[in-house]
Parts: structure tokens; sequence; C-alpha cells
């Protein structure tokens, strides 16, 4: 599928730090894998009620890894997919009376926009659901082939619908990824699209791989009867046939650290190929709202096309998202975004000034606290200590202002530097 439009990234000055980020799966913050080609697979989104501040925020920080990656000379090569066969598509679209395949089209192109808005450097591989059917089929007949799933039989099938299903132990390793006990992995198999009670299943943990075709469902052919993939093939198939096995970096939402990450893990590893799905699974915290859990069932969605519509700067959306850990289960409210608003000024101030604190020595302290596991909060405040060195203690100069844009006009070095800097290396366009 077509993916967005991408700023172009510049060098910045200096030189970078190797990048260290926390691991899921063994739990500790750990050197991302260098030379080569870094692979870095970001699970996407399902196209309707897009894009709120959560997804913004997977989005941005898995772009801010890309570009540090960009910026210590490596290679990216970044896959993103989109779920645009999948449940809550259907059934939002039927419940707004529309088409599912005119819901999705629509939804992706806002992300799009979104995601330009929003500086975010483009996915080299975009990569929808329905386009790879063909590659999970292939996925699922391996599995089939060896062992690892097995077809419900008119017999067993209380509906009669002949659903293939993934033995969840047949990797040898499953639980790897994520270390939950077995109880939490119950309940959250149940909450997240899996079905425990299905009859006729070996194992209530066994996951869906391919829905066989129901009236008034699409569905594709496939050797062993018709139907449609299930959630976590598509992104175990679309990874390992793009990226290989052993890619360095697994990433999306912390929600998705079971059940799907652990069975996109567990479904590649046991349909061959050799070794892990992924070096490192990385996971992002998620955004509430005023202190509450932002989520489509309390509509309390605060979504980045409102924002940029009230004429809120993309920059001090991204800001705003830096200023707690990507890890840390994070709020969002109208004091974050005045906040952000007003370091972007003090910031913007220090670029356009006359005579600018030294900003080499300041661009380090950021590069380390980036480095070790995406420190932003600390890195923000370098760019404050530095802000304010130039502009004296506590005082916010207004600034240079390019016919009313809010942008900075770096007059010296310095301020070019420190501008290189934000954009390149934070997506913070000053
Ligand atoms: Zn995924």
């Amino acid at each position: 599928m077509r993916s967005w439009t991408g700023p172009a990234v510049a060098p910045v000055a200096g030189s970078a730090q190797p990048l260290r980020l926390h691991d899921t799966s063994t739990q500790v913050v750990r050197p991302v894998p260098r030379g080569g080609t870094v692979g870095l697979y970001v699970c996407g989104i399902t196209p309707y009620d897009t894009t709120h501040l959560g997804h913004a925020a997977t989005y941005v920080t898995f772009d801010l890894i890309n570009r540090l990656l960009l910026d210590a000379g490596e290679q990216v090569h970044y896959v993103q997919n989109i779920t645009d066969v999948d449940d809550p598509l259907f059934e939002r679209a039927a419940r707004d009376g529309v088409d599912w395949r005119e819901l999705g089209t629509a939804e992706v192109a806002s992300f799009r926009k979104d995601m330009e808005a929003l500086s975010i450097l483009p996915p080299r591989d975009y990569v929808g659901a329905i386009e790879s059917v063909d590659e999970v089929v292939e996925m699922v007949g391996q599995l089939l082939e060896n062992g690892s799933a097995y077809q419900l039989t008119e017999h067993d099938s209380p509906d009669g619908y002949e659903d293939v299903y993934f033995r969840h132990d047949a990797s040898g390793n499953f639980g790897y990824e994520s270390n939950y006990p077995v109880d939490v992995m119950n309940e959250f198999f149940a909450e997240r699209g899996g079905d425990p009670d299905r009859e006729g299943k070996r194992h209530p943990l066994d996951a869906l791989v391919w829905r066989a075709a129901r009236p008034g469902e699409p569905s594709w052919h496939a050797p062993w009867g018709d139907g449609r993939p299930g959630w976590h093939i598509e992104c175990s198939a679309i990874a390992r046939n793009r990226l290989g096995m052993g890619f360095a970096i697994q990433g999306g939402g912390d929600d998705l650290i079971f059940p799907h990450h652990e069975f996109s893990a567990a479904h590649a590893e046991a349909a061959g190929g050799g070794g892990r799905f992924a070096q490192l699974y990385v996971h992002t915290g998620m955004i509430g709202l005023d202190g509450v859990k932002m989520s489509k069932s309390l509509g309390n969605l605060v979504r980045v096309r409102e924002l940029v519509a009230e004429g809120i700067d993309p920059a001090a959306i991204r800001v705003g998202l830096y200023v707690g850990h990507y890890r840390s289960a994070r709020s969002w409210s109208a004091e974050i975004l005045e906040e952000a608003q007003a370091r972007l000024a003090l910031w913007r101030g220090a670029i356009s000034a006359a005579e600018p604190a030294p900003a080499a020595p300041a661009i380090e302290l950021v590069r380390a606290a980036l480095a070790d596991d995406l420190d932003t909060p600390t890195a923000l405040r370098h760019v404050d200590a530095w802000a304010r060195v130039t502009n004296g203690v506590d005082s916010v100069t207004g600034g240079d202002d390019a016919a009313g844009t809010g942008r900075a006009v770096p007059r010296t070095e310095d301020g070019a530097e420190m501008a290189s800097a934000l954009i390149n290396l934070m997506g913070v366009g000053v």
C-alpha cells in the first residue's frame, strides 16, 4: 500500500551514541543490534477511530527510534502493517452503515495525513492485511504441514465452521516474549480478541490463524478452505517475509505484548526459518486523558486531526508526548499541551537569538539521554537548560517569527545546529 510522504532527514553535527532499548522479553535495557540493516516492524492501525493520541504516542516513539538509528549511520528497514480485515472494523462499519472497505480506505488516508503532520518518517513497506493474504495462506500451510496448527472438523466444530488453530505451545518457547504467568495470559487472551471458550479447540489458548468463511464476511481461497487470516499471523507473515527471522525490533503499544506479539513470534518460529522472531520487543505505555485511560469504549479519544484543525502546532504534540517516558502510562491534558507550547516558544526564542549558548555540548547531552532507552524527559530538560542560558535565566523571549508561522529563524551556527538536532533527531520542527 502507498505509504505517506516523509520529511528529509539531514545529518546532525557531532556524533551519535549507540541506542539501547528496553526489551520486554528479557526485561532489561539492551543495545540494539548494529551493522547491516536494522529491521524495525511496528504493528499498524486497524483503520477506524484513528489517529488518537495513543496511536500518535506509539508512532512518535518508533519514529524517534528510527531517527536515532539513522543518526547512528544505520540502514533501517521499517515495515508497518494495516489490519484492514478484522472484526472491529466490520463492527464499526456495520454500526455506521458504511462499507468496511470504504471506511478502511478513508481512515488510512486520515492516518497518512496525521503521520505527515507529525513529521513521522514513512515505513519502507506499508502493507495491508488484504494485500498479504497469500503470505498468510503460505504460513498457515506451513503450520498445518508440520503439525503446529490443526483444523476443526465438521465433527468437532459445534457451528460446523472448519477454522484453523495454532497449537499455542508449538514453537517450544511459548511465553518468552511476554513472560506473563498463565492466569494473566488467560485474562488478556479473553479480553483482546481471543476465544478461550471456543468448543473443539484442543487448548483454550490455541489461537485462530484462519477463520473459515461465514456468510456476509469477506473470504479468500485457501487449499484447506476459503476464509480469512487471524490477527497475529498477519504480522508474522508480513514481518518474516520482508525482514527475515531475527530482525532487530518488534514494536507496538503494551496492550500488544499478549496475545498479539507472543503469537506473532510463536507462529513465525513454529513455521520454521530458524531462531527467534525478533531480537528486541519494544512496547509503549498507554495514554490517558486527564488521568483516565484513553479508549474507544470510554469515548474520550483526543485525535491528532482535531488538534491540528484547532491550529495546534504538531511540534507541540510531539513535545507533549515526550514529557513522559515512552514506557510509562502517561496522561494528556490541556496543561501538558500549554507547557509544550511554552517550551517551544522558549526554544524558538533561543534558536533565533543573536548569541545562543554553544549548541554542541547540549546536543551531546540530548543524544546521550535519547540513546539511554529514549529518556525524552531528560532530553527536553537539556534543551531547556541550553535555551535558558541563551535567553537569560527564566526569561522567555519571543524570538523571531518568520511571517507569523511560529518558526524560529536561526541567526547563528549554534542556533542552526540546535534547530537541526530538534527536527532531525526528535522530529520537532522549530
Ligand atoms: Zn501486529
